[in-house]
């Protein structure tokens, strides 16, 4: 007699491959037969009319931090999301000193986009080091399986202390910076994480430790890495990190690089697809490559207060560094500053957030009813009636009463359907970056799976069913190497979604307050999705997680070359 038995689904098993009818028995968490009339269990679901895929794996996430108070990384298992790599970027919290806890917090909270207030009530300080977090989490137990890269920014810290925030390492700082990364990996880790990226900063815009780092550093850290034939090598890329840049540091590791953001910038057509021919380019010379793409537009809610989209500016630095908000308003109202900022937003595109486009710029939400009327219009378009430049009209309202409480939407990236269509098709592209548990006052993506399937597949028509469930499941397995998971078939978990293909999606986001201490947060709900089950126990029925106290999620510790 078997656990489960879930019969006449539409298997569609994460191969790729065309699905068909059938049963799937599961025991003891795994998934022992497939096919018809398979025999007796404890359970029977009739699933006719339903679609049986595995449970997404979700590849870029930021949980690390929310894992310690939230062991079922909300809202990700109610989104058919059944094992989660958190550390992405190298934004972890281990291993951390004592006396580096405020300092890490202060890093994340401008990324993780949560209070300062939310991090420090919330975080749960059971450990110091990267083997010691898996033991707590392993310990405490996780809904959704859990696996961690070891994060640069957190290796550095540790080893450097303040200094990791403003100078190279010595030689002898790399060499304690290895033996971390190689004790993290025996442990557990599923590879290395580092950004390079600009736009990556800490409270008061602080540069995130990694992007410190010289080549000798991240090649040494890398081969640290690869010292037991393991290990991904994840990395968010700045402008001045080309693709040969990583091709170099990866030399003689013998290890996979997955490149992170590839978002379509309308104003640099071309760019993201010239990186993923990098990509595709270094792959066939020998170091296999993988380029991060999005199949979400990239929106994001903002107040003047914290815009996080002018943060790869160079200009907007003193805007950042400003402690109080009386010297930020003095800042953004000085006319040198403002020159300087518009300079260099009007100057040719780079590899960053906001390029200029006011028209993607639309009030939201304003807390003062004289503003009522520009709600839902675009800053170009009441800039333009004013006759002043949009740049100087948004600083201007937000000096204005109440102006910097004002909400508004950016539609920055990836809005492009047929380049972002392109993008989604490429070989070499690895659909993923939700950045769920991060950035959360400004968007909630951790519903990217299940609106591939409405967007991507039911309205865009741009790939078959079977081709995006491979793409969200057992490819990424492949490429992260996370070991029998991925596919509906015998001998590997029973990590899987019973969902209607006709109504799979998402709804739009919405802010609940419910993170430590009260603070905000975008939520978002799915649609059409029956049942989800990690390890063969069932988490999701009629869309509300079950069996809430029992944790099925394994920290996943063992992943193949
Ligand atoms: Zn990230």
């Amino acid at each position: 007699m078997f656990d489960l038995i879930i019969k006449n689904a539409n298997i569609i098993d994460g191969t790729g491959l065309p699905s068909f009818t059938g049963d799937i028995a599961v025991e003891d968490g795994i998934i022992v037969h497939r096919g018809d009339d398979l025999g007796q269990a404890k359970s029977v679901i009739d699933a006719k009319g339903l679609s049986l895929v595995p449970g997404f794996i979700d590849s870029h996430t930021h949980y690390d931090a929310q894992l310690t108070w939230d062991p079922w990384a909300n809202p990700s298992p109610k989104l058919g999301v059944t094992t989660i790599v958190i550390g992405n970027c190298g934004f972890t919290i281990a291993p951390c000193k004592a006396e580096h806890r405020e300092l890490t917090i202060k890093n994340l909270t401008n990324v993780e986009g949560m209070s300062l207030d939310a991090l420090r009530k919330g975080i749960v300080w059971n450990f110091e080091t990267f083997p010691e977090y898996l033991d707590f989490l392993e310990s405490r137990g996780v809904g959704p399986n859990v696996a961690a890269y070891v994060g640069h920014s957190s290796v550095r810290v540790y080893v450097m202390g303040k200094d990791a925030l403003t100078r190279k390492a010595t030689e002898f700082e790399i060499l304690e910076m290895e033996k971390i990364v190689k004790e993290s990996m025996i442990s557990g880790g599923l590879g290395f994480a580092t950004s390079t990226f600009e736009g990556h900063n800490g409270e008061n815009g602080v540069p995130m430790p990694s992007r410190l780092a010289d080549d000798k550093e991240m090649h040494n850290l890398i081969m640290a890495m690869s010292s037991f034939g393991r290990g991904v090598f994840m990395l968010t890329r700045g402008s001045n990190t080309s693709i040969d840049n990583i091709e170099k540091w990866m030399k003689d590791s013998n290890r996979p690089a997955i490149v992170a953001a590839l978002l379509h910038n309308p104003l640099s057509d071309s760019s993201t697809f010239k990186i993923l021919a990098d990509i595709s380019e270094a792959t066939n010379r020998g170091t296999e490559m993988w380029g991060q793409v999005s199949c979400r537009p990239l929106s994001m809610e903002f107040t003047m207060e914290s815009p996080y989209l002018f943060e790869g500016i160079h200009a907007w630095r003193p805007a950042m560094e400003c402690a109080t908000l009386e010297l930020y308003k003095n800042i953004i109202e000085d006319s040198n500053f403002r020159s300087h900022l518009l300079n260099e937003i009007e100057d040719d595109a780079q590899v960053r957030l906001f390029n200029g486009d006011w028209d993607k710029i639309i009030v939201r939400e304003v807390q003062n009813k004289k503003y009522l009327p520009l709600e839902g219009r675009s800053i170009k378009d009441i800039a333009s009636e004013s006759n002043v430049n949009p740049l100087e009209w948004l600083l201007d309202h937000s000096l204005n009463e109440n102006g910097m409480d004002t909400l508004f939407i950016a539609m920055l990236l990836n809005s492009d359907e047929e380049a972002v269509g392109k993008l989604l098709k490429h070989p070499r592209s690895n659909i993923t970056l939700s950045d769920a548990g991060a950035h959360l006052t400004f968007f909630n993506d951790a519903g990217y799976g299940l609106y591939m399937l409405q967007k991507w597949v039911r309205e865009n028509d741009i790939m078959t069913i079977e081709e995006a469930i491979y793409n969200l499941t057992g490819k990424q397995a492949d490429i992260y190497r996370i070991d029998q998971r991925g596919r509906l078939v015998p001998g590997q978990y029973a990590d899987m979604m019973l969902i209607n293909p006709d109504k799979a999606g998402v709804s739009q986001s919405y802010r609940v307050n419910d993170l430590p201490g009260g603070s905000s947060r975008l939520n978002i709900d799915g649609h059409g999705i029956y049942g989800v089950w990690i390890n063969g126990q069932r988490v999701l029925e009629d869309n509300s997680i079950v069996n809430r106290e029992s944790l099925p999620g394994k920290v996943i510790r063992g992943f193949h070359s």
